[in-house]
């Protein structure tokens, strides 16, 4: 019986008419499909017209659009993505997804599940990812982690936890004044590390930046000295990244080392391994990435070399009991119980600052489940020998320089001209890579390597073949060639 005194029920949110909605949603789905399935064609990068962007700049709505409006406005975006699912984008550290996926995503949707808690299946499915994850990584079944948007995440967290072990989880209520920590990261790590350096209050400066030797790892002599100049200067170093794959060149520290070096001086050793901690899928590359095993904790992502759609990263902590005094806060609202919905614990909420939060962990496991390690290891194989080939190309051309060796999955280069000089020779690449990426042809970025501009192609993309990077030689010496004759 409905109550006289209430006004007649508004019409809610869900669809009025399910057939026509449903025809809809397959309609949608196949112009996703697709847009996938054509992955190779087109255009790599176009950027979002001008009639787009109108159609993004309305006010408010105080009404909604038609259901079958509303999906072409939908599928109308789909043409305008950075480009990373072509075999042609070679920009910064981007994976290229899996269609897959997107059926992970439509499940995880459906259930709509909030996975900071409670006993359901989205809790027991993103345990399951991080024990893939423990074996993976060499970590022992004690350790914890929990899925992020990304890396930059995953290190706030990491960092806290160790930040907060060190001063036996006092600075959780008590803050850090006074405690003048210190750590170390080497010169070409990750801008993530001193922002969370920022966000844990004890400021980028407390971040050391290390110099690197010429193989852009970290020098580990100097190292050593920058902890003994804190040590004498009254600071309290806690804590080593070592970098497993950095963005600029693929480089990684010597893990084993730091992780020595760490140990010698009791501190915390992190490892960022945002895309190149998954060379351990391969078999052929495992072996160097061996050290991470033996890491206090580890941030990486499935987003970048495990080609799971955005976004989804994790962070891996060798001891649970430090990961959850770093954040764990029931109150009462939040208390756990042994039976009910309120079952489950631990919570992933006592994992990081996070209370609601999505589904990440099924398009995870469906992409490891789906194509299972050797796979995904295979995919990552090809990405080094194809970083391998472009250096085989590039090096003995006279047309080019070789600015890095090409390590693991990166290789970074520039086009050579007679009579410039270094600004304008910088000047000339950067130029090159805006134009080649307003064509649509091909999507590599650039970068600095000593003071000099390197155009940079970096591979994690399974789509790539031989023939996208001679394509992209071709058009570099071409649209270098009409560059300098403008
Ligand atoms: C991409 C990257 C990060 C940051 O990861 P996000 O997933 O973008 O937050 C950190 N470190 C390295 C080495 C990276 O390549």
């Amino acid at each position: 019986m409905t109550d006289p005194k209430l006004p007649a029920a508004p019409p809610g949110l869900d669809p009025e008419d399910w057939p026509a909605f449903r025809a809809t949603a397959h309609r949608l789905l196949d112009a996703a499909l697709d847009k996938m399935e054509a992955a190779r064609e087109g255009r790599v990068w176009t950027p979002f017209p001008p009639e787009m962007k109108a159609a993004f700049s309305q006010p408010l709505p105080a009404q909604g659009q038609d259901e079958a409006d509303l999906a072409s406005q939908l599928a109308a975006l789909l043409p305008y993505g950075v480009g990373n699912t072509h075999p042609r984008f070679f920009g910064w550290v981007h994976g290229s997804g899996t269609p897959q996926n997107l059926l992970a995503e439509i499940v995880a949707s459906a259930l709509n599940a909030n996975a900071g808690g409670r006993d359901h299946g989205a809790i027991y499915v993103e345990r399951q990812v991080i024990s893939w994850c423990r074996q993976l990584f060499g970590f022992p079944e004690t350790a914890s982690g929990i899925l992020v948007s990304g890396t930059s995440l995953a290190t706030v967290i990491a960092l806290k936890t160790a930040r907060d072990a060190r001063l036996e989880f006092r600075s959780r209520k008590e803050g850090v004044e006074g405690a003048r920590l210190v750590g170390y990261a080497s010169a070409e790590a990750h801008a993530c590390n001193p922002r969370a350096f920022d966000i844990i209050g004890l400021g980028s400066d407390a971040l050391r930046r290390i110099p690197v030797n010429d193989a852009f790892q970290m020098d580990t002599g100097a190292l050593r000295a920058a902890i003994r100049a804190d040590r004498e200067a009254g600071l309290t170093p806690f804590l080593v990244i070592g970098t497993a794959g950095t963005v600029n060149t693929g480089s990684t520290d010597p893990l084993a080392e730091l992780s020595a070096i760490a140990k010698e001086e009791g501190l915390w050793f992190h490892v960022d391994g945002a895309f190149g901690a998954l060379a351990r899928l391969s078999p052929k590359h495992a072996e160097r990435y061996r050290a991470i095993e033996q890491a206090d904790s580890l941030a990486f992502d499935f987003h970048k070399w495990m080609h799971v759609n955005y976004d989804a990263g994790c962070v891996l902590v060798r001891e649970e009991p430090h990961h959850r005094h770093a954040f764990s806060d029931r109150p009462d609202y939040l208390k756990g119980a042994a039976r009910g919905i309120a079952a489950g614990n631990p919570w992933p909420v006592e994992y990081g600052p996070e209370l609601s939060r999505g589904f990440r962990a099924l398009k995870v496991w469906s992409q490891i489940a789906g194509f299972g390690t050797e796979r995904l290891g295979a995919a990552i194989a090809r990405n080094c020998d194809q970083a391998a080939y472009l250096s085989s190309k590039v090096a003995p051309d006279p047309r080019f320089e070789l600015l890095a060796p090409a390590r693991l999955n990166i290789c970074c280069f520039r086009l050579k001209a007679d009579g410039l000089d270094e600004a304008a020779l910088g000047a000339l690449n950067e130029e090159i890579v805006i134009r080649l990426q307003e064509s649509g042809i091909a999507a590599p970025s650039t970068t600095k390597l000593k003071g000099r501009t390197a155009i940079r192609v970096n591979l994690t993309n399974h789509r790539t073949q031989e023939s996208d990077l001679d394509l992209l030689l071709t058009e570099i010496v071409r649209i270098g060639g009409a560059v300098l004759a403008a």
